[in-house]
């Protein structure tokens, strides 16, 4: 048997959201609310349910290779040639590509902040890249300053998450766009790469691909799981700078983007109705969970997208006991001991329901009543 090699040996795994199925079947619980990995509160887009129904018929053909349809929808949506877009099986498997198309293993370095989004530095582990990470401030703001210190001119990916996870911050439009031009005049041969997964839960006017106005270094990550609803169909996109897009086609598996997958996310674009209502649901619930959490004595990070980070007040349950206490009563948050914040937790924005019972039974704990 051969051994696998040293730094996949060593590797932490991604630690997903647990499942309802799991908690359901550990605890005995007839109701379990997930409010875990920042999926949609509403669940899945009618009119994309519909299209997958009605995709199942071909599920026996290979899909069409580059997503053509759903490539020109998008490239219509952002207003960009459609030579800009990349698809992938979730915003995940384009990361992991930008990484092989770009990072050469013992030359080249990756840039994020510590915490962020655990597949940047699992991919560029997996793939044997160096990586280099500048903490969060305390407020969970970011240092470009120093950010940008750290690029050299072997840098050749910049992950910026923004919203950012797990906190929610969402940094002022100015200051990504002189980063973006620092970081292009410093380090020429380096990409930013803008994670937009939550952007569409933020204000207007936080995005430099909504705004159409940036250096030619940035790429744009977006997904279909968040505000589309569609994290289980798996599909994400990039736009990126027109004269890379045909490395990325050449690097992704030829079918990882499943028919179901493109059929569901062409007509999510489609379904207005349910954007809508998602959003209202996610703004009214953001609210309601940042006013309850600070009555009940939480520190809560003010969040531009549709979970929200909170510290559990001191001298009552520590974090990982409230969690624990939590999923025993059919509540799944998030720990964040794997983003190295273990006095911190993560709740998903879900619906009013969902929203009511965890405020409820959290507050049953905090005041030692359960
Ligand atoms: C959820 C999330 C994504 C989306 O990943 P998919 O692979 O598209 O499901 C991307 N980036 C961040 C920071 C996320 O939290």
């Amino acid at each position: 048997m051969p051994e696998p090699l040293p730094r996949i040996k060593k590797l932490s795994p991604y630690e997903p959201g647990l499942s309802i199925a799991e908690i359901q079947e550990r605890h005995g619980l007839a109701r379990v609310i997930k409010l875990a990995s920042n999926e949609n509160p509403l669940g899945a887009s009618p009119l994309a349910m519909e299209a997958i129904s009605k995709a199942a018929a071909s599920a026996f053909r290979y899909p069409q290779g580059g997503n053509p349809r759903l490539t020109r929808a998008l490239a219509k949506i952002h207003n960009v040639s459609p030579q800009r877009i990349a698809i992938g099986n979730g915003s995940d498997e384009i990361i992991d590509c930008l990484i092989r198309i770009f990072v050469q293993a013992g030359q080249h370095n990756i840039l994020c902040f510590d915490p962020c989004f655990s597949i940047y530095p699992i991919q560029a582990t997996i793939n044997g890249n160096q990586i280099k990470r500048l903490p969060l401030k305390s407020d969970f703001s970011f240092d470009f300053e120093a950010f940008l210190n750290l690029a050299d001119e072997n840098t050749r990916l910049v992950f910026l998450t923004t919203p950012d996870n797990p906190s929610g911050y969402c940094p002022p439009l100015e200051d990504v766009a002189a980063f973006a031009q620092s970081l292009a005049a410093k380090a020429p041969d380096a990409l930013l790469v803008i994670d937009e997964a939550y952007m569409d839960f933020a204000p207007e006017g936080f995005s430099l691909l909504n705004v159409g106005k940036y250096p030619e270094n940035v790429i744009f990550l977006r997904t279909f799981s968040k505000s589309y609803g569609l994290a289980g169909a798996r599909l994400g996109y990039a736009i990126l700078p027109e004269n890379l897009t045909e490395f990325f086609w050449r690097t992704r598996l030829p079918f990882s983007v499943s028919i179901l997958a493109e059929e569901a996310g062409l007509a999510a674009l489609a379904d207005a109705a349910f954007r809508e209502a998602t959003l209202k649901t996610v703004a009214e619930g953001r609210k309601y969970l940042t006013l309850e959490l600070t009555r009940l004595g939480c520190e809560v990070a003010p969040s531009s997208a549709n979970f929200i980070m909170f510290r559990p007040p001191e001298g009552k349950m520590e974090a990982a006991a409230l969690h624990a206490a939590l999923l025993a009563r059919g509540i799944i948050i998030r720990q964040l001991k794997s983003y190295g914040l273990p006095d911190y937790l993560r709740a998903s924005v879900g619906n009013r329901e969902e929203n009511r019972v965890f405020i409820k039974e959290l507050e049953k704990l905090l005041k030692g009543k359960a």
